[in-house]
């Protein structure tokens, strides 16, 4: 689907048109990969709209770059305040925030140091990331061939803006074989994650999800995940998964700001089936607490307008 147009884009503490909020070719991380970014979402809710734990993402941003040696030229509270612009400036009531750090024009070479850091952060409608039959129904998962980053070769604590070049040809792999989504495996064949989702199951009624250790990124979604089902009752462990546990589980499902909560259907054509009980209370608590619906979770959400 195509990127849904809105009037401004924030760049470097300035509104610009959407049309004009383009880079120099000579931008450092257009030839390296040398940037960081988030990805958030804010929801309607019955006090307009309301940022997903901004706090975390922001917070994640930091640390990303703190990885890279990028300092980011602007504080928490100017972010906050960009991404809460972004969404009013735009008339949007729910959407897509992406704060994108990169390094601009300065010198060519692969060190990025000499070259200055730039901030912008874009926000857009944005429905459904893998369908809205996938979210009702589930989808189906492919265990890809490419394999997620050894820690010691990429940093997958961190949002590095190349290091989706894993994700992006495990993902055009899946689709072209006519799957949904691909699973990726770790460097010592765990299961780590989605292109861009954490990865639970249900086994013996108890719910699974790989630790950071396989490879998968700390995901924000993966955690609000964690604390809802433990307030629901059910036990979640950190676990490293095979291939096989996917194949066997009872239910599964996968979380990301971006997908949101997704029953899984099938992993390699082994037929998880139709979304389960467990899978089903998780999707509409996030679903209400996202919403703001849920006073125990009403900390998370950062509303817009105050
Ligand atoms: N894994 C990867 C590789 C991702 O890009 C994302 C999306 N940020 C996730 C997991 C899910 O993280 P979150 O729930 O914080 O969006």
């Amino acid at each position: 689907m195509p990127l849904q147009k809105v009037n401004k884009i924030w760049m470097d503490g300035q509104l610009v048109d959407w049309d004009d909020a383009n880079v120099h070719i000579l931008t450092h991380t257009l030839h390296y990969g040398s940037g960081v970014f988030e990805g958030i979402r804010a929801y309607a809710t019955s006090r307009g709209p309301a940022v997903f734990r901004l706090g975390e993402h922001i917070d994640r941003l930091y640390d990303s770059a703190k990885v890279f040696f990028i300092d980011i030229p602007f504080s928490r509270a100017e972010l906050f305040d960009a991404v809460k612009s972004v969404i009013s400036v735009n008339g949007l009531d729910a959407g897509y925030v992406r704060p994108l750090v990169y390094l601009g024009y300065g010198e060519m070479g692969l060190n990025p140091t000499p070259c200055p850091v730039r901030v912008a952060v874009a926000a857009w409608p944005w429905g459904t990331y893998l369908g809205d039959e996938g979210l009702a129904r589930g989808v189906r998962l492919k265990i890809s061939t490419w394999v997620r980053h050894d820690p010691n070769a990429m940093p997958v604590a961190a949002k590095g803006v190349g290091m989706y070049v894993n994700s992006s040809m495990a993902k055009v792999e899946a689709l072209k074989a006519g799957y949904d989504e691909a699973v990726l495996l770790s460097h010592n064949g765990y299961v780590s994650e989605c292109t861009g989702e954490n990865i639970f199951i249900v086994k013996k009624g108890r719910l699974l999800t790989p630790p950071v250790s396989a490879g998968a990124l700390e995901g924000i979604t993966q955690d609000s995940v964690i604390t809802i089902a433990r307030d629901l009752g059910y036990e979640v462990v950190e676990t490293n998964l095979l291939r096989t546990d996917l194949y066997l589980a009872e239910e599964a499902f996968l979380t990301g700001t971006a997908a949101e909560v997704v029953p899984i259907r099938s992993v390699d054509d082994r037929e998880i089936g139709d979304p389960g009980p467990i899978t089903k209370a998780i999707q509409d608590t996030y679903f209400a607490t996202v919403r703001g619906e849920v006073d125990r979770y009403k900390n998370w959400l950062e509303y817009v307008t105050n």
